[in-house]
């Protein structure tokens, strides 16, 4: 069904697609409307549907072009699909979460005030989109009755002329874009996404129809780029939507908007006024430079790499070389500057960017890396997957993968709980009873929460988790990269049309074997990219049992030849257990050590501690033979890591003390791994442990 030009009349009556069933639905469309849809082509099903952007080297795969069957993230998977969504679809739809209450009373069919915060909509957009990637792996068409309902009800939510934030609508004393504190634009940017997914995947216009109109509203309004909304795109994931919404209907206007949101950034004064008001400005909604000659990463974190994430959309599109080299250098700037062990992104709660204004949820200066204040949101974690998706698929290289993988087995993961009902907003590297006060805090909590008042993480996790299998693989000119590895089935088609399928098999992230058989695929050649991880030191891989040579971790091994069905790659990534430590810069670190097997981060945990003691009371010698073991039993069914810390015993009650002779007990303990701490009730945790180096 490539490159098939629909016209409005064939699309009302039936919009049919690889991955959708005829739409009878009949749907009302203005005629401005009519005019747009008519254009769209229904060409890739993907969930950054690159397919025809000139810029970029590795296409994303359509939805539902892999499954993960076993394993690792088949459990993780089925875990959203049974427990995660409904339970969040439960909260978001009831009286707790307000997501669709607030739908509701904006639509005038319950009465109500609206409660939640003022991004509220966008989240409950990335549960929609969420829901929608479940229907396109398992088909269940009580997902898409479900959705249509809700879309009906927004659809009645939505003015006139296409504007749609419920808090504005609710509330008759506001009026729409009057502070960027409303966060519309973010509202936007969810619903854009999540009505062009639902397209590609069911094929259906209605939710799709809302959202042009939408974007038309943007454009009316933004294109101009008046005086008194020049500030106004923070929280900018207006962008990927737009970016999205050009790629659905090619209506060069949203890549338009999409750009001038990025060039508007930069432009105006800073100083506080009637649009900026009871929300940090500056560095802090990466404002004060231009993003072309900006060389930091500045501000709140999520902003930043949503910011990142949609410029590397309008540079697959426009090519555009300022672009991508700012990109470039803010990469390396989080990556090797400000990331921490576990991908996650956002040193501090509250700071100051380095051109002193003031940040909150956000990057501090360079290598100022606490643990126990660590914020690292879950949100910006996972836009840290995000950007590097994009950029992995712009550039082809390895690296990008490295770290998508690093934050879904640690910064990510650790934002749910092992059940998949409660969450942690905020990730930080260690815990220490009675540190923190609780009490002051909105986002930090001693224990993981079944509702937070600032759902954003939640749906963001669980539509990342469902998102996985298509992060897999990717499409290159003539072949396919194997991206993560996990027991998966892909049955794909490659750039030149041709049909390939084949099935991965490994008990990956806790063993480094990994089989991947070709099933069917064209007779001329082609070519399979291995990801080989930057961890990965030693890994040998064999094609029906031949050795390949020119193996280097931290890079896409390419294999062309003429491959055939039955062909077996094996791949041996030996997961040494690897002692890390920090760059010296890094004094929140220093003489301590961190452990890493394979992909994951491992922690210590006070169940693992003898009684009595603290977490800072462990130490760790370099000189000690750690063992991996699975064990079915622990935390859902982990590879803990097991050995001897040695613990200290006194008290260092005072701010400074002398050196005394110290008393340390062998004690033999696991470390778990990083994700999977705090389901064992309240404890201490660290990542870090001083280092004895005897
Ligand atoms: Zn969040």
């Amino acid at each position: 069904m490539k490159n098939i030009l629909i016209t409005a009349c064939t699309m009302l009556l039936m919009v049919s697609c690889k991955h959708g069933q005829p739409d009878d639905q009949s749907i009302k469309i203005s005629k401005e409307l009519i005019n747009t849809l008519k254009d769209i082509k229904l060409d890739g099903h993907a969930i950054i549907n690159n397919i025809n952007s000139p810029n970029v080297k590795l296409k994303s795969i359509d939805i539902g072009d892999c499954k993960w069957t076993e394993g690792f993230w088949a459990e993780k998977w089925k875990q959203a699909e049974e427990v995660m969504i409904p339970y969040m679809g439960t909260l978001l739809k009831g009286d707790i979460g307000h997501g669709y209450n607030n739908f509701k009373i904006a639509a005038g069919l319950k009465k109500g005030v609206h409660k939640g915060h003022w991004w509220h909509d966008g989240d409950f957009y990335k549960w929609m989109e969420a829901c929608t990637y479940l229907y396109g792996v398992n088909k269940d068409q009580e997902i898409i009755n479900d959705l249509d309902e809700i879309i009906a009800v927004i659809a009645k939510a939505q003015q006139p002329d296409g504007y749609l934030s419920t808090p504005i609508i609710i509330n008759g004393n506001l009026k729409p874009f009057q502070n960027r504190k409303h966060h519309e634009l973010y509202n936007s940017g969810h619903l854009l996404t999540a009505a062009c997914i639902h397209h590609r995947v069911t094929g259906k216009i209605n939710f799709l129809e809302i959202a042009i109109k939408h974007a038309d509203m943007l454009y009316k309004l933004f294109h101009p780029k008046p005086e008194h909304l020049k500030r106004f795109g923070f929280n900018q994931t207006q962008i990927m939507g737009l970016v999205e919404l050009y790629r659905t209907t090619r209506d060069e206007r949203y890549l338009e908007l999409a750009e001038l949101f990025i060039n508007m950034r930069g432009q105006s004064e800073i100083d506080e006024n009637k649009s900026t008001r009871g929300y940090p400005v500056g560095d802090m909604v990466q404002e004060r430079v231009p993003l072309r000659k900006e060389t930091e990463a500045v501000g709140h974190a999520v902003l930043a790499l949503y910011y990142y994430a949609g410029a590397a959309d309008v540079y697959a599109e426009t090519g555009e070389r300022a672009l991508i080299d700012a990109l470039d250098r803010l990469w390396d700037n989080v990556v090797n500057r400000k990331m921490y062990l576990t991908g996650a992104l956002g040193q501090s709660h509250y700071g100051r960017s380095s051109r002193k204004d003031k940040i909150e949820e956000g990057f501090i200066n360079e290598y100022m890396m606490p643990n126990l204040t660590a914020y690292n949101e879950t949100c910006a974690n996972i836009c840290n997957s995000m950007f590097n998706h994009r950029m992995l698929g712009i550039h082809g290289e390895a690296k990008y993968a490295d770290i998508m993988e690093l934050v879904l087995y640690n910064s990510a993961l650790s934002g749910i709980s092992l059940e998949g009902k409660h969450y942690y907003y905020s990730n930080p590297l260690r815990k220490i009873k009675g540190a923190l006060d609780y009490s002051k805090m909105n986002t930090e909590f001693p224990q993981r929460q079944p509702y937070l008042k600032c759902f954003c993480c939640p749906p963001n996790l669980v539509r990342t988790i469902l998102k996985s299998p298509a992060w897999a693989y990717s499409k290159s000119e003539n072949g396919i990269s194997v991206n993560l590895y996990g027991g998966n089935v892909l049955e794909t088609t490659l750039l030149d049309g041709t049909e390939l399928r084949l099935k991965q098999e490994t008990d990956y992230p806790w063993d480094g074997q990994v089989n991947i058989t070709i099933e069917a695929c064209k007779e001329k050649p082609f070519e399979v990219l291995l990801r080989i991880p930057d961890w990965a030191t030693n890994t040998t891989i064999k094609v029906n049992n031949e050795n390949i040579e020119g193996v280097g971790e931290g890079s896409f091994l390419i294999m062309e030849r003429r491959w055939k069905a039955g062909d077996v790659i094996s791949i041996d990534m030996p997961m040494a257990i690897k002692f890390i430590e920090g760059h010296h810069r890094i004094e929140e670190i220093r003489n301590q050590v961190a452990i890493k097997r394979g992909p994951i981060v491992y922690c210590l945990e006070s169940p693992d501690l003898p009684e009595n003691s603290k977490i800072t009371d462990a130490y760790i010698s370099v000189k000690n033979t750690l063992k991996p073991a699975y064990k079915p039993d622990l935390l859902g069914g982990v590879v803990a890591i097991e050995g001897e810390l040695m613990i200290r015993k006194d008290e260092l009650s005072k701010m400074y003390n002398e050196i005394t002779k110290l008393e340390m007990t062998p004690y033999k303990t696991q470390l778990i791994p990083y994700y999977a701490w705090s389901n064992r009730g309240e404890s201490e945790m660290s990542v870090f442990m001083p280092v004895i180096w005897d």
